[in-house]
Order: structure tokens, then C-alpha cells, then sequence
């Protein structure tokens, strides 16, 4: 039978059954630089050692497929850890395999083999083995669970993937719009091998010797699954060397994009087809450009509004007044003005909006926010005897105690 054989991975490492994580690895990382095609140029033995060497390591530097390994002889990503926890407890001899018809057979489209099976484990000595009723459903279950997932595919056509970047903008750029430009790494179809990800005409699998197939033990159990050198075509190629059989490099682009007026902080562009590049003509995926809107010293952005907060005089509070209030609007990035009306008697902390003096809507055309002012309210610091009368005078004729309402309530 084609590529029959069980992989001694412990002993590929030089390595005891019981050896720690901590042994593998530097029993692996020994082995790796002396066999490292890189220090044995040309040499096949050498690069067949490594390619021994890294797959054990593959398999026993991870804690679930070592496990799975040592419950069922071999490891396969077909195979799932309860199964394998179900097959090593039904294999020790707990007689989860009865009913069996003998044979070859198939099971959830699974074929397998029972080639060297040993029944006599099972059902105390072989004489029920002939019995011709198929499979138990016990040994439908230990095997629909080792082998129910999807066989490795033959390469296809692989979409490409989306990228996502975040873009730095600053407070002007986001209000008035303008041009971004950054570098994205993206993937493009290799040069080499157009994508396809192998040179070359196609060659018979050396695994399976084009049967698409090969055999594992499994303890006393010959199984047959899909070759997983060559995803059960039968044949196989070299992998391309410029991408490394990835059928796509990683490329440096410079990227200009515009920024819309009105863009906000945390918004998501979406440039459609300018992810990463598909494989063999499949579709690329797109790429998405979050944006992160600056700060402004004196502007702040609530969506499309604006606050600010606007120093005014006690007297002009008392007395009401207009104001000049700088806002968002002008050319470059001189601010434009606009005038406030303070309403007489108007305290600290209160927030006047100004309509449509925020900014222009992105998403809705002809929309705009406003501009909210907070007044905070600046007290005269007076030095000369006359300006300290006049208030004296003042606080005569207004003999208000705003704290009496506090006081009232304690
Ligand atoms: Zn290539
Ligand atoms: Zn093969």
C-alpha cells in the first residue's frame, strides 16, 4: 500500500515519549540547525531530514495534536480530540467497535479501509466477525467524529482579505476635506507564478503515488485518508520561490485617497477591491481606512456640532451685549467670525447656540450643526478707588445673596 507507514515522530527528535515541551524544543531547535537546508545547500537527504524533523516538531511542540498523536499513532487534522480520546478508550478494549460487518466501507462519505484490522480485541475472539449487519452505531459514532470534518482541499481561487488601517487626519482636514495620502502592505498576485502559487508542469505525488490516498496505522488499524501532500489530486507541483507557494507577495503601496467635508472621528471608508489580492482570478478583498480626527486647541467636535467655551465680561453679561465669537468658517486656517448675542443677565457656565455655524454635514447634503458657546463670565479686576466705589454702590442697590437658596436647603 502506497506510503504505508507509521511516523516514529519521538524518534525523528531523538527524543523519549516522555519527553517535556521544554526537551522537544531544544531537541528540535538542535536537529534544525544541522539539517536547515540553509546550511546544506543542494543537499536532498538533508532538506528530506528537515522537512522529517519539522513535522514531528510540528506535531509534538503542540500540546492537543501531541496528545491526539499519541492516542491514535498518527496525527491528522481531520481527526478531533474527542474522537481521539473516544478511539484511544474503544481501542484499549471497551468494545466500542461491535457489530462490525468486516471489510472495507464507508462512512459519512469517509473512505477507509480495514485492511490488517484485528477484530479479536473487540469481540473476544473474532468468531462474531463475520457477522454481516454492518456498522453498530457505536462505530458509526467513534468514526464519524474522527473523520466528519472536511479533507484539506486542493488549492483553488482564494479570495483575498480585507486590510483595515487607521488614518490620522487633523481637525481641519476632517471639516473642510482635502487629500490623505499613507502606505498600505497589501498582498498582490505573485509576479512569478501569476498567482498560481506553483512553476512548473504537475508531477505524480510521491506520497501516494497518485492514488490520492494513503495509509495510517492506528494502533492495530490500517486506515486510508486523503493525502495530505497533495489534498488527494494525485499529483503535485513545486511551490513557486519567489512567494513560497503563497501565490501572493507582500507589496509596499502609496495610497492617496480624498477626505470628505465633514468626515468625523471614528469613521470607516471602505475602498472596495483594495485589500488584499485574490489568488487564480478570485475577487480582493477591500480596504478599510478608519479615521482618527486631531484635537483643536479651541474647537471641539461633538458630530457635527461645535463647542467653545467664550470669555465675557461681568458687565457685558449684566448688561447684554454683542460679541464677536470665532467659529470653524474661513480659508486656510484663519478662523472665520461671526457675532453672539449675549442676553442680558446671562451667568457663567450658560450655553448659547449659534444655528448652522457648526459643520457641514458629510452624509446629509445642504445639512450643517451648530455652534454651542459656553459663556464663562471674567470679573473685573479693578485697582483704581472709583471703579471700587462704583461697585460698592452697585452691590448697595443689588443686595441679592445668591448662596441663600443653598443655605436654605441645609
Ligand atoms: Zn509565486
Ligand atoms: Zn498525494
Amino acid at each position: 500500500m502506497a506510503g504505508s507507514k507509521t511516523k516514529d515522530y519521538y524518534s525523528t527528535l531523538g527524543v523519549k515519549k516522555t519527553a517535556s515541551a521544554d526537551e522537544i524544543r531544544k531537541a528540535f531547535r538542535k536537529l534544525a540547525r544541522k539539517y536547515h537546508p540553509d546550511v546544506n545547500p543542494g543537499d536532498k537527504k538533508a532538506e528530506e531530514r528537515f522537512k522529517e524533523i519539522s513535522e514531528a516538531n510540528d506535531v509534538l511542540s503542540d500540546e492537543k495534536k501531541r496528545k491526539i498523536y499519541d492516542q491514535v499513532g498518527f496525527y491528522s487534522d481531520n481527526i478531533d480530540a474527542s474522537a481521539a480520546e473516544a478511539y484511544a478508550r474503544g481501542g484499549a478494549g471497551h468494545g466500542g467497535f461491535q457489530g462490525f460487518g468486516g471489510g472495507a466501507g464507508q462512512a459519512q462519505g469517509v473512505p477507509f479501509d480495514f485492511e490488517g484490522f484485528d477484530f479479536s480485541g473487540f469481540q473476544g475472539g473474532g468468531k462474531n466477525a463475520a457477522r454481516a449487519e454492518g456498522f453498530g452505531s457505536s462505530f458509526r459514532d467513534v468514526f464519524s467524529g474522527m473523520f466528519g470534518g472536511r479533507g484539506r482541499q486542493a488549492r483553488g481561487p482564494q479570495p483575498g482579505t480585507d486590510l483595515e488601517y487607521q488614518v490620522e487626519i487633523d481637525f481641519w482636514t476632517a471639516i473642510r476635506g482635502g487629500v490623505t495620502r499613507l502606505e498600505i502592505h497589501r498582498q498582490e498576485p505573485c509576479p512569478a507564478c501569476k498567482g498560481k502559487a506553483v512553476t512548473g508542469g504537475s508531477m505524480q505525488c510521491p506520497e501516494c503515488h497518485g492514488t490520492g490516498q494513503v495509509t495510517q496505522m492506528g494502533g492495530r488499524m490500517k486506515f486510508s485518508i486523503q493525502c495530505p501532500r497533495c489534498g488527494g489530486s494525485g499529483s503535485v507541483q513545486n511551490a513557486c520561490p519567489t512567494c513560497a507557494g503563497a501565490g501572493v507577495v507582500t507589496r509596499k503601496e502609496p495610497l492617496q485617497f480624498n477626505i470628505k467635508p465633514g468626515t468625523r472621528d471614528g469613521q470607516r471608508i471602505r475602498l472596495a477591491g483594495k485589500g488584499n489580492a485574490g489568488t487564480e482570478g478570485a475577487p480582493n478583498g477591500d480596504l478599510y481606512l478608519i479615521i482618527k480626527v486631531g484635537a483643536h486647541k479651541l474647537f471641539r467636535r461633538v458630530g457635527d456640532d461645535i463647542h467653545i467655551t467664550v470669555p465675557v465680561t461681568a458687565m457685558e453679561a449684566a448688561l447684554g451685549s454683542k460679541i464677536e465669537v470665532p467659529t470653524v468658517d474661513g480659508v486656510g486656517a484663519e478662523t472665520g467670525r461671526a457675532t453672539l448675542r449675549i442676553p442680558p443677565g446671562t451667568q457663567t457656565g450658560q450655553k448659547l447656540r449659534m444655528r448652522e455655524k457648526g459643520v457641514a454635514s458629510a452624509t446629509r447634503e445642504g445639512l450643517r450643526g451648530d455652534q454651542i458657546v459656553e459663556v464663562k463670565i471674567v470679573v473685573p479686576q479693578v485697582q483704581d478707588e472709583r471703579s471700587k466705589e462704583i461697585l460698592r454702590e452697585l452691590q448697595r442697590l443689588n443686595p441679592q445673596n445668591p448662596r441663600a437658596e443653598m443655605l436654605a436647603e441645609v
